[in-house]
């Protein structure tokens, strides 16, 4: 294949969180052919400030403003979809966590560019609009989530059509074989000590609950248009298949690769191409053995049926599904809400705003707030 005759322009947006610094990591080793032409972060100035130094972005931007901000750093939320918008920019790489991240998936796709996408929470909640503005800009979403990345990469050119199933891979989280009792009375510290990954706080709890797992079905539901009938889940604690995609003839393929994201984010940023980067940990099949798969407790882990649910109920169901569990998961890890408490507030939400429309951003919005609002409501409820 050609190379390309200029380097691909970058944004990365989230750059201080998990995914961010790892995606540095990997662009720092690719400095012919990738540029880093944004950086956003929350409020870690120090560590903006650093990469900054290194990276030397023409774009930075920082959303709270904070003590020893720069007075050409960007500030507020719009900076996200400034960056996202800029036209020395290819690819977005949007590593916000939850619905904060919306808003610059749509900018840079209305605009035709690559979203690299590991923000899957703006993908969930409103999935039709996004394809949408795809569609209509010309932008085009890359998974940055490892197992959407693997089923990108089994699924190749081949049509939708002679795709049977596809298998997305769970490792479990900190939970797997803890008893009924012991999960609904976990603790924070419990939960955030996550066996096979290392992210951020909000996707570690997430993957306590397998509310993201239901993330991720919704996710594979609109990236590759797939029934959400022909979708499953299986456990597999090791991390290392991850995922499967089984065609219309029976054959089954797998991608595999040790549990780090340097991979999925490089293929991000490069597909179709594959680049050569000797420092991406290697596999071997005998460290890596025995791979182990389980079925899911679907009844100690309500959050997976219950994000499916919404998913196949579509409309705004998965934005409100989306926004209670961030606001349950903020105040689970506030110390205000126990393990056990967070699944029954989304079902709460999700009850009360069932029908809610979910075609427009605005619609979407309203259903967010509305779900953080009945979450809120009810912890103030449960203490008085
Ligand atoms: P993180 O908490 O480590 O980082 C989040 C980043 O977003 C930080 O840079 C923070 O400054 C920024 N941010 C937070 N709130 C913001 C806001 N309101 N506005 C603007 N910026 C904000 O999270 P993470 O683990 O890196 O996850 C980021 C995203 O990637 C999530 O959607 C997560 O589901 C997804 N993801 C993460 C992993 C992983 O291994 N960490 C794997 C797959 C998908
Ligand atoms: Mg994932």
């Amino acid at each position: 294949m050609s190379r390309p005759e200029r380097k691909t322009r970058v944004a990365v947006l989230g750059s201080t969180g998990s995914i961010g610094t790892t995606a540095l990591k990997v662009l720092r080793r690719h400095p012919d052919r990738f540029s880093v032409n944004a950086l956003t972060a929350f409020a870690n100035v120090d560590r903006l400030g650093r990469q900054v130094d290194e990276f030397r972005p023409p774009f930075i931007g920082l959303v709270e403003d904070r003590p020893g901000r720069p007075a050409e750093w960007h500030g507020g939320e719009r900076c996200l979809v400034e960056a996202a918008s800029r036209d020395d920019v290819d690819v977005v790489l949007n590593a916000v966590v939850g619905a904060a991240g919306l808003d610059a998936t749509l900018a840079a796709l209305e605009r035709g560019k690559r979203v690299a996408l590991a923000n899957k929470e703006s993908l969930v909640m409103a999935g039709e609009l996004v394809l949408a503005t795809a569609k209509k800009g010309g932008g085009e979403i890359v998974p940055v989530d490892s197992e959407h990345s693997a089923i990108l990469q089994c699924i190749g050119s081949r049509d939708a059509t002679e795709i049977r199933r596809v298998v997305i891979t769970a490792s479990g989280g900190p939970f797997r074989t803890s008893s009924a009792e012991e999960i609904r009375t976990a603790t924070a510290d419990k939960a955030l000590r996550h066996p096979t990954w290392k992210m951020g706080r909000k996707i570690t709890i997430d993957s306590a609950t397998l509310a993201n797992k239901a993330l991720e079905v919704i996710e594979a539901h609109f990236l590759f248009g797939i029934p959400y009938d022909c979708i499953e889940v299986v456990v597999h604690p090791q991390s290392v298949v991850h995922s499967f995609v089984e065609f219309a003839d029976g054959s089954v393929l797998a991608q595999l690769g040790v549990p780090s994201m340097e991979l999925p984010i490089l293929y991000a940023l490069a597909h179709p191409e594959r680049i050569t980067d000797p420092e991406v940990p290697r596999f071997d099949p005998v460290a890596m053995s025995p791979l182990l798969f389980e079925p899911v407790r679907s009844a100690d882990f309500p959050m997976l049926a219950l994000g499916i649910g919404a998913g196949r109920q579509g409309g705004a169901a998965p934005a409100v599904y989306n926004a209670a569990n961030e606001r349950a998961v903020a105040l689970f890890l506030d110390g205000k809400f126990t393990f056990g408490d967070i699944a029954p507030a989304v079902e709460h939400a999700l009850d009360a705003l069932s029908t809610a429309p979910g075609a427009t951003r605005s619609d979407i919005l309203n259903a967010d707030a509305s779900a953080r609002r009945l979450v809120e409501d009810r912890f103030e409820c449960s203490r008085s």
